[in-house]
């Protein structure tokens, strides 16, 4: 069988994998390709997936980096089923609608820019209609049941304690009489999640597809991120200010209500601080988590059945429409807001960030992964202004970033999670992950299990026969070795930060020895320019 990897490969977006066996032809998740201008542009290109041949697809999980395209995919001619567990269907149906909006209100937008250039307009990658027509493909399997989706082929999802319906994929191929098992890890949950289960242990596979987005680092842990979640309530209650959390609708924004939860039974969170989440999107996402109770964790399940309910709290409103939302920043006095979008460049928590990142007393809490060039990403790293909605606003709020609440499991979660295989022959492929990190992870699995590991890159082709040597076809485009700029460049600024903290002592010794060290800053500089000038 071949697979060829039509995204997430050396990057984290854009999860698809197309398999061709000597019968079938399928994708397992059809990912929106996000990020900068050149990794957008492939979300415009649907020939290379060859829509109209795909018999099925398998969706590992909710998340527009695995299902964003599917619209996309039927537009152009996709017309099988498309698999996954009974929550994702109904997240997908919320998800795919709020994408197709962006994508429309994203082109009208570029429209008008092009109509004053006098160019012709263009359409949206797909709109709300081509979402709609996506839903009638959908159909759930729930965890733990093998189905057939075509002869010759079993596929099973097991829990991947990521967010709610998340999947591991486990796929027997059966060719020329022979059964290969593949797994595919989908997006590997934090074990301690306070929702989710921890991801199911596997034992077994012929050939592994893995992600490993955290696959260079550890995160905090999750006590110490509760009590900083604590300390910026406390902190603002006192100045009777506001806590503006952005976290993303989906999973985040149940989590933190969690996290509330538990400060509340603590005694950490006031009685009198009400609680807002002012996102539709979230809104609809709570009241899913709410449905599917079974699809939560153990821990979870035994509070429900106590009668607790950590998905509520006395003082929690739900504020749908925009003037309920546009109350929140009329309302004097201390109050939690958690809003969307969780980078902060969209959606109603522009509104709570121009009300409130000026104020001393409020503190903006971010517990998510922000993203190069978001207006997120620039208040953590310090900026003292950001824009936002044409108006320069100062950064005078208090800044949190927690980053022990995230979804996905880290270096050591991920090691250990891969312990669990007990067959050595076992191909290892790195997906969803920055190349370097995916490197550094490489080297730790052949170190200490002695898989054989892959980086794929963007439409390369494996043919996989268990017991047999590799076969790679690199895509002729792509066949050039790649440099990884990104990596080169945060390596210079290591070595010129180094070389300048080792100046002072450096200054005492003989002159010469300063001249050196001045050429070679200067020489680094100087390769720093010409780095970020092809960049
Ligand atoms: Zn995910
Ligand atoms: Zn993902």
């Amino acid at each position: 069988m071949k697979i060829k990897f039509m995204g997430a490969a050396r990057t984290v977006t854009g999860s698809c994998y197309v398999v061709e066996t000597d019968d079938h032809r399928f994708a397992v998740d059809c990912g929106m390709h996000q990020g900068n201008a050149e990794i957008d542009k492939r979300n415009w290109d649907m020939a290379a997936y060859q829509p109209d041949k795909i018999e099925f697809v398998i969706v590992t999980h909710a998340h527009i980096d695995h299902s964003g395209l599917l619209p996309r995919l039927v537009k152009k001619g996709f017309n099988g089923p498309i698999y996954t567990t009974p929550p994702t269907k109904e997240l997908l149906e919320i998800l795919l609608l709020d994408s197709a909006h962006i994508q429309e209100q994203e082109m009208q937008w570029r429209n008008r820019k092009k109509a004053r250039h006098g160019e012709k307009n263009c359409e949206p990658l797909y709109t709300q209609r081509d979402a709609e027509a996506t839903f009638p493909h959908l159909q759930a399997v729930p965890y733990d049941k093998s189905f057939s989706p075509a002869g010759g082929l079993t596929v099973t999802f097991r829990d991947a304690g990521h967010i709610l319906g998340a999947s591991m994929v486990e796929l027997w191929v059966e060719e020329d009489g022979k059964e290969a098992k593949l797994v595919f890890s989908g997006d590997i949950g934090r074990p301690s999640q306070l929702l989710m289960e921890d991801p199911t242990i596997q034992k077994t596979a012929d050939f592994l597809f893995m992600e490993s987005t955290y696959a260079n680092r550890d995160h905090k842990n999750e006590t110490d991120s509760l009590d900083e979640l604590a300390a910026a309530i406390a902190f603002s209650y006192k100045k009777r200010e506001k806590v503006i959390i952005p976290a993303f609708a989906l999973e985040r924004t149940q989590e933190m209500i969690y996290s509330l939860y538990l400060l509340s039974k603590e005694g950490r969170l006031p009685a009198d601080m009400p609680v807002f989440v002012d996102s539709p999107l979230a809104i609809k996402a709570t009241g899913i988590f709410r449905r599917f109770q079974d699809y939560l964790d153990k821990e979870t399940k035994a509070l429900l059945t106590s009668g607790e309910n950590p998905l509520d709290l006395p003082q929690l409103h739900f504020t749908e429409t925009t003037q309920d939302s546009m109350a929140i920043n009329e309302l004097s006095g201390p109050a939690v807001v958690i809003s969307a979008s969780g980078m902060a460049d969209a959606g109603r928590i522009k509104h709570h960030l121009r009300h409130n990142l000026w104020r001393p007393g409020a503190s903006i809490v971010f517990v998510g992964f922000q993203a190069q060039g978001t207006t997120g990403r620039k208040i953590i790293e310090g900026a003292e202004k950001v824009r936002i909605f044409q108006e320069e606003i100062a950064v005078k709020a208090k800044i949190f970033t927690i980053n022990g609440f995230s979804a996905h499991a880290g270096q050591s979660q991920l090691l250990d999670w891969l312990s669990h295989f007990q067959n050595p022959d076992m191909q290892v492929f790195l997906v969803h992950g920055e190349q370097s990190a995916q490197q550094v992870f490489a080297d730790l699995i052949r170190e200490r299990f002695k898989f054989q590991v892959l980086i794929p890159d963007y439409l390369e082709e494996v043919t996989l026969k268990p017991g047999y040597a590799l076969l790679r076809v690199a895509h002729p485009e792509k066949a050039a070795p790649r440099i990884d700029w990104g990596y080169i460049l945060a390596d210079l600024e290591a070595k010129l930060t180094q070389l300048q903290s080792r100046r002072p002592q450096l200054e005492a010794k003989a002159w010469v020895e300063q001249t050196d060290l001045r050429d070679r800053i200067m020489e680094l500089n100087r390769g720093l320019m010409e780095t970020i000038s092809e960049i």
